[in-house]
């Protein structure tokens, strides 16, 4: 069986994401397959839009810009090309079936929390991730 021809990588940010990058980054090298990053940033007006009436645009930028820079330092510190880092605007699990599908991508990489009990009857991005992927998808263990 042949390899992974384009690995992504979603990324949520958090200090676990070293790791799921590290992950994402051993088997891409392994059969030399091309690596991109995803971050996607859920707008606020998602979470408050229909109950404050507020413009959320000034803080929306700003999570933007400190976003970006975030995932441009996880990008440099593991050789990944400017053009090979995305961050995307909307619900995450949507976003990165997007990007998978627009950039041909053959294997998913996301972090999974390995909840169980309530937690796990809420879903999780991991579970959104695989369900409905046209790929394959792997959950690299993050967390307790
Ligand atoms: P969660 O299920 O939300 O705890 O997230 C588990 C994993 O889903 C993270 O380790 C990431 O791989 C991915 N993920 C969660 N949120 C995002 C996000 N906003 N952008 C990209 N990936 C995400």
């Amino acid at each position: 069986m042949s390899g992974y021809q384009k690995v992504l990588i979603a990324i949520d940010l958090s200090d676990e994401s070293t790791r799921v990058v590290a992950r994402g980054r051993a088997i891409a090298e392994g059969s030399n397959a091309e690596v991109h990053l995803i971050h996607v940033i859920e707008p606020l007006s998602f979470a408050y839009g229909g109950d404050i009436p507020m413009d959320f645009s000034g803080i929306q930028d700003e999570i933007h810009q400190q976003a970006t820079a975030q995932l441009q330092r996880f990008a440099q510190s593991n050789n990944i090309d400017a053009h090979h880092q995305h961050i995307v605007l909307g619900k995450p699990e949507v976003e990165i079936h997007t990007l998978a599908e627009e950039q041909g991508i053959d294997l998913v990489v996301v972090g999974s929390h390995g909840r169980h009990g309530f937690a796990l009857l809420l879903g999780s991005t991991a579970n959104g991730v695989l369900h409905g992927a046209k790929c394959d998808v792997l959950a690299v263990r993050v967390g307790q």
